[in-house]
């Protein structure tokens, strides 16, 4: 039986292609952690100070704060994470990954998807990081969670002759601040809403 060269490929079912990359970029086999783990620890190293709590994980990773707690729990009883009282409110706790965490950081499972996904050439990196950051979105909008993101793309990020200010905790951010994904984050009006 031969193709017919006029009949259209099949568009692939993205939805499922997504969740297969992501299975397969985050396969933990050759590792002690699970996937829920190394998404916290991940998590914890890149979040504000103050996103680093177990509610916002849970938030981050679409799940039950009584499983985030257990996940965070799991990784401060390895040694990966350790717990902080926060500064003003005496009742929460940060947490911060500790150098075996960023250790063990160091053997991620995901930079094998890290390396595949750098070398496509450098306008599909940055369309398919356009694309996918619009679906986050709209897909966090419809199951009414916070959007996490960073300063660079927030609402409450200004500039002023002193350099960059976040409107909501009226504090300068520093270059790590700028990158750390954040709770608080608003994602700022696009050119054509605005
Ligand atoms: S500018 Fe936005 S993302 Fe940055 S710290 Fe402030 S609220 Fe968070």
């Amino acid at each position: 039986m031969s193709v017919n060269p006029d009949t259209p490929a099949p568009i692939p079912d993205l939805a499922d292609l997504i969740v297969h990359l992501a299975r397969l970029g985050q396969s933990t086999a050759a590792t002690r952690l699970t996937a829920a783990q190394w998404m916290a620890l991940r998590f914890f190293a890149r979040a504000s100070r103050l996103s680093r709590t177990p509610s916002a994980f849970s938030c981050y990773h679409a799940t039950t704060r009584g499983t985030a707690s257990q996940t965070v729990k799991s990784l401060v009883e390895m040694g990966l994470l350790a717990r902080q009282s926060h500064a003003t409110d005496g009742r929460s706790t940060i947490l911060d990954v500790t150098e075996a965490g960023h250790a063990m950081l160091r053997r991620d499972p995901l930079e094998d998807l890290r390396h595949v996904l750098a070398r496509l050439d450098p306008e599909a990196h940055a369309a398919l990081a356009t694309a996918l950051g619009h679906a986050v979105s709209d897909l966090a909008h419809l199951r009414d969670v916070p959007v996490f993101g960073t300063c660079v793309d927030c609402a409450h990020c200004q500039h002023d002759a002193e350099g960059n200010v976040c409107l909501q905790s009226q504090a300068y951010l520093s270059q790590g601040d700028m990158a750390a994904i954040c709770v608080e984050f608003r994602p700022a009006p696009t050119a054509a809403q605005s």
